[in-house]
């Protein structure tokens, strides 16, 4: 298997003349045929829908195509749902799952007919305050605890993580729930992050379904949906299998015909909060080699730093690079790609074999699509990139500017000394 950039270098070079690398670019074609499949796989269930985890990729342009396929948007902040309101996704549209929230963006969010999703009980007096009342139709988030293996390599450890309620918790918040009138119920889990394997969505739709079983038996609750979160990943690395979404949405109806139907819940709808899945292929950071060094090692620095996808040196995450132009050379050439902030991790890939790279050559760092502008930061007092689109008609979309250093210093311009620098 091996990578294949969406750009090629003449592509890229036409691009550079109006936009300075650095820059993240997605592209529009495939954004579309993957949110087409994903719709299909789930085509099943008639309530299915997907809302979009804004905090991947919180660019409004690339969620209004996602809207094109009845995607709504997952929030977990003020400004998420703000953005998420000024595209039109209000009511059912939004899904609020957040944890350690703030009272405001309960009322807010309620004010917006968005879907509450507790991470917490005591979060239920916390709306109750926040909002007069408790919505008629919430949601909670459930922790089983332990740890939950789907095969050899893949483990998460749910007890440890801070999200969600245990077993007792949920039945007792749903049945507190129903006693304050809310009359429509949804579960939702997030147990393993970027999962390179198709059962990982069935694995965690069969515990939830027998949740969900349980819980009506139960309490005589209306389970309305069931929401599967996000966790779904992609191939980082050139010999990883993609997830096949077909099988995965396959599973998924499986689990649900040999547990929800038979229990009278055939119409309970499915939900998913993917991010990753979404968008991660289908961006890519592009930045231009400016310096090289050999000391005790070979070092190939570029024009962005950690600041423009921060994943390698938080998590020491792989992304592929490609250098453009070169994609049929030999690797027989091993370096350190970093970036310039006065931090050691600021490398985007180490003793990694390339190609030879001469100054000027541009690099494509692939599957920045989520988690990559958006974790952005201004550490060294560098500044975001902007975000490009690349249209189904070859056409390129500037759909984020640069930042500027006014930028960087407006939170100063109520200070004489900001008129200072700027002048400057
Ligand atoms: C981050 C997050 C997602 C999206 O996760 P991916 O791994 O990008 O699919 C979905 N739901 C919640 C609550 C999240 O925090």
């Amino acid at each position: 298997m091996s990578k294949t950039p969406f750009l090629t270098k003449e592509k890229a070079k036409e691009i550079i003349k109006s936009y300075p690398t650095p820059f993240h670019i997605y592209d529009e074609k495939g954004i579309r045929e993957n949110a087409q499949k994903l719709n299909e796989a789930f085509s099943w269930n008639k309530g299915y829908k997907e809302y979009f985890a804004v905090k991947a990729t919180p660019n409004p342009f690339l969620i209004n195509i996602l809207r094109d396929y009845g995607c709504g948007c997952d929030c977990s902040s003020m400004t998420e749902l703000m953005l998420s309101k000024a595209i039109g996704a209000t009511g059912d549209d939004i899904m609020f799952s957040s944890n350690d929230t703030p009272p405001d963006e309960f009322k807010y969010c309620n004010e917006l007919g968005g879907i509450i999703n507790l991470d917490d009980i005591t979060h239920i007096e916390a709306v109750e305050k926040a909002c007069g009342c408790l919505p008629k139709k919430m949601s909670c988030r459930y922790n089983p605890g332990g740890v939950f293996q789907i095969s050899n390599s893949i483990m998460d450890n749910p007890g440890d993580a801070k999200y969600g309620m245990t077993h007792e918790q949920i039945f007792k918040a749903f049945e507190i729930m129903k006693s304050k009138g809310v009359e429509e119920f949804g579960i939702h889990s997030f147990l393993c992050s970027n999962t390179v394997t198709n059962d990982y969505y069935p694995l965690l739709a069969k515990m939830l379904f027998k949740l969900a079983v349980e819980l009506k038996n139960k309490l005589k609750v209306n389970i309305a949906f069931i929401n599967l979160s996000g966790g779904v990943g992609i191939p980082y690395t050139p010999d990883g299998q993609p997830n096949d979404i077909m099988k995965i949405g396959d599973g998924v109806r499986r689990a649900y015909e040999e547990i929800l139907t038979p229990a009278g819940m055939g119409d309970v709808a499915i939900y998913t909060e993917m991010g990753r899945f979404m968008m991660g292929p289908y961006g890519a950071l592009v930045t231009t080699a400016i310096n090289e060094k050999h000391t005790h090692k070979e070092y190939i620095g570029v024009d962005a730093c950690a600041a423009n996808l921060m994943r390698p040196a938080i998590y020491g995450a792989y992304h592929h690079i490609t250098v453009l132009g070169k994609e049929n050379a030999a690797c027989d050439h091993t370096y350190d790609i970093t970036g310039s902030l006065c931090e050691n991790c600021d490398k985007f890939a180490i003793d990694r074999n390339l190609p030879e790279i001469e100054m000027g050559d541009i690099l494509y760092i692939h599957d920045t699509g989520a988690h990559g502008h958006s974790m952005g930061y201004n550490y060294n007092g560098k500044l975001r990139s902007a975000e490009l689109l690349l249209k189904e008609d070859g056409s390129v979309e500037l759909i984020r500017r640069a930042e500027t250093p006014k930028d960087y210093f407006a939170t100063l311009d109520c200070f004489d000394i900001y008129n200072k620098i700027i002048s400057e």
